[in-house]
């Protein structure tokens, strides 16, 4: 688990409005969940036998008794809220988003956080392909806005419920000739969830597993059909998306199109860097107790994708205005032509500590601000300000009543500044 500090968080700040900004065009409201659950929540949606319920859960039970987890993912969690309320009821089509935290216990890798953050979208009541169509364009926009345009997607599509039985028995048959080089965990999944094997990371089952069968020759013409209209619709504006017919996704609640983006040269290795996993899940809502609808829905991860954007997303905010003082005795004055300031919108900062000139000249280029107002005496004695541009050094006195539209035609509108623009 990490912590975000100060001179990282302006970066979180401008991806997570980034995010914001393009849910709102795509109409997506957000929505609210828990951090907690019940325990069976995630075991019914997630599934026993994934590594995210079997191994990762920070699992508790409370002094009442009940069974809770820190949720691991944010799908179940907005399922039940879904379902609860009965959203479906009021809305035939919903569109929601949520930022926020996840737990899992990981075994310690690089990028990889016991607390991390995802941003997650999910869109109820629309069969395939059009939503997923819809979503991924929405990541591309994302993505875009932030500085990477190099996002590739891999997609599957998991068939039906039928397809999905008779592909998995394929696997059994196949996965029972080779079991003797499978890990213990694949072994036991042979028995309990065969369709898993395909998304274990050990070496050994990476071998067996590149042999299988694929999800292709068994996948129903329905099923071929709309993945094809997801890639050639996709194709056609220019997205990057190839087939991966061993995609699963480590959730057992995927039904349909499984997705995943991974931003191109980077993350070393040649890999790429896998930013976001999603698919269609029309099972889940009856699953937990909702009239069957049909959904889809994606996570992305912001650790990485605020690591990798590091570089591309300028620079932290600064203070419009830092205040310079010449006499404590003007201090009151000082705060309140601040206030006054804030009220109009100028982010304004001053040396509550007092000082020199010199010295509070100096903490005025230390937190960066752009324009140094400096309240002396005698300026303010003519009726004036002086004002220092803090890149150039030049200096005016200004009147005081006029302040607003010096500063206006020195910095722009109030919260102009590059990095607030598109932020
Ligand atoms: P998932 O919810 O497993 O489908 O993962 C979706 C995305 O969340 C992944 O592509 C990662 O970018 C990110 N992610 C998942 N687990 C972690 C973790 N433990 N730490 C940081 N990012 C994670």
């Amino acid at each position: 688990m990490r912590d975000i500090l100060p001179q990282d968080s302006w970066l979180w700040e401008r991806v997570e409005s980034a995010y914001r900004r393009v849910m709102t065009l795509y109409n997506y409201l957000e929505i609210g969940i828990p951090v907690l659950e019940k325990t069976a929540l995630f075991a019914r949606s997630i599934g026993e036998d994934t590594d995210i319920v079997s191994k990762e859960m920070y699992t508790f039970t409370d002094t009442g008794g009940d069974e809770l987890s820190l949720r691991p993912e944010g799908t179940a969690g907005v399922v039940r809220a879904y379902v609860q309320h009965a959203v479906g009821t009021q809305e035939p089509v919903s569109k929601l988003y949520y930022i926020g935290p996840m737990f899992r216990r990981e075994r310690p890798q690089k990028g990889r956080f016991r607390q991390f953050h995802q941003a997650g979208s999910e869109m109820f009541g629309v069969p395939g392909p059009f939503p997923e169509i819809e979503q991924i364009l929405m990541l591309k926009d994302f993505f875009g806005k932030l500085g990477l345009s190099d996002v590739a997607f891999a997609c599957n599509h998991l068939g039906t419920p039928e397809s999905r039985a008779a592909y998995t028995r394929l696997l059994v048959a196949y996965f029972q000739k080779h079991s003797d080089g499978l890990c213990e965990d694949c072994r036991r999944r042979l028995e309990t969830n065969p369709l898993r094997i395909l998304d274990c990371k050990q070496a050994a089952c990476g071998e067996i597993i590149a042999g299988s069968p694929s999800f292709e020759a068994s996948r129903p013409e329905s099923a071929a059909g709309e993945l094809e209209t997801f890639i050639r619709v996709l194709r056609d504006m220019a997205v990057a998306v190839d087939v991966e017919p061993r995609l699963v996704r480590g959730l057992d609640y995927y039904t349909g199109i499984v997705f995943e983006g991974v931003a191109r040269g980077e993350g070393g290795e040649g890999k790429g860097l896998a930013l976001v996993g999603g698919g269609r899940y029309d099972e889940l809502v009856s699953q937990l107790g909702g009239p069957p609808t049909p959904a889809v829905g994606y996570a992305i991860g912001l650790e990485r994708l605020v690591d990798v954007c590091r570089s591309r997303l300028g620079e932290p905010t600064r203070p419009d205005v830092f205040v310079v003082v010449i006499g404590a005795q003007l201090e009151p004055r000082a705060v309140e032509l601040m206030h006054r300031l804030r009220g109009g919108g100028w982010r304004c900062e001053f040396d509550p500590r007092g000082g020199s000139l010199k010295s509070q000249m100096k903490r005025a280029d230390r937190v960066a601000a752009r324009i140094a107002l400096i309240l002396g005496e005698d300026e303010l004695r003519a009726g004036n300000v002086r004002l220092r541009c803090m890149a150039g050094g030049e200096q005016v006195d200004v009147p005081a009543a006029g302040l607003d539209s010096a500063l206006r035609e020195k910095l722009g509108a109030p919260g102009m500044e590059a990095g607030h623009r598109d932020g």
